[in-house]
């Protein structure tokens, strides 16, 4: 894995520092990768494939949330996950039509059921090639949408990837196109930076409105793109204002 779950902590405990105003996010998180860590290992010694033994993390994680989430998101776990079945139910319904696709009005149970199926599905993608499509909308492995694009230096420039919300695979995505309406016009697919935040940028389109925010790895080669992405949460709130919208959250749902 090109960005494993200890490079992730990593760069959220060095994020935290550096950016104080996504600190509180950044600690969340960072206790969230801790906790998916050892799920990752487990899953890769016993080879579990199985979704629906995941379950008997819930507990634990909505223990972590009430420590150390927001108000409010560890009740909802409480109360939606009150017996093993449930917790069941939602993964094998997440994990079989999409976190993004079925859970999309349900930004609690998208965040519960994802905790647990990126380390599930990011072992599962470690097995096997991904054979990816040209300028593919989906995630060539899981199907789910993108969370961020990621910039690779190539040649004398950049070549723009974008990095699955669930899974963590990468695919190859023209720089030029809008990924989610396919315009191709550069005129309408504007590009913002700010100074706070040099290596990450807002991949806009003003044909369809949705953004996508890209990690410049050529400005940065020790970012961690789905780290970074959390990081920058003020470039989020400048782009809602300027009438974009994501459709893709990362982790902590924003
Ligand atoms: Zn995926
Ligand atoms: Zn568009």
């Amino acid at each position: 894995m090109k960005w494993d779950f200890d490079a992730r902590i990593r760069r959220a405990d060095q994020l935290a520092q550096s950016h104080p105003a996504a600190r509180d996010l950044l600690s969340f998180y960072g206790q969230l990768v801790r906790f998916q860590a050892p799920i990752f290992d487990t899953l890769r010694s016993g080879a579990e494939t199985d979704v629906r033994a995941l379950a008997r993390y819930f507990p634990q994680l909505i223990d972590l949330v009430a420590r150390t989430g927001p108000a409010g998101l560890a009740d909802n776990g409480r109360a939606r996950l009150v017996d093993a079945s449930a917790g069941e139910e939602l993964l094998r319904s997440a994990s079989e039509d999409g976190v993004a696709h079925t859970l999309a009005a349900d930004p609690y149970g998208r965040f519960f059921a994802r905790v647990l199926l990126q380390p599930y599905a990011e072992y599962l993608a470690s097995r096997g090639d991904v054979h990816a499509e040209p300028e593919s909308r989906i995630c060539p492995f899981c199907s789910s949408w993108p969370v961020a694009g990621v910039l690779h230096g190539e040649g004398e420039g950049a070549k723009r990837w974008l990095l699955c919300a669930v899974c963590s695979t990468e695919w190859p995505f023209r720089r030029v196109l809008c990924w989610n309406c396919g315009e191709e016009n550069k005129d309408r697919l504007p590009i913002y930076t700010a100074p706070d935040f040099p290596s990450v940028r807002v991949d806009a389109c003003d044909t369809c409105r949705i953004y996508l925010k890209s990690i410049d790895l050529t400005k940065d080669g020790h970012a961690v793109p789905m780290v970074d992405e959390i990081a920058a949460v003020a470039l989020d709130i400048w782009a809602e204002e300027h009438e974009y919208s994501k459709l893709e959250t990362n982790l902590l749902g924003m």
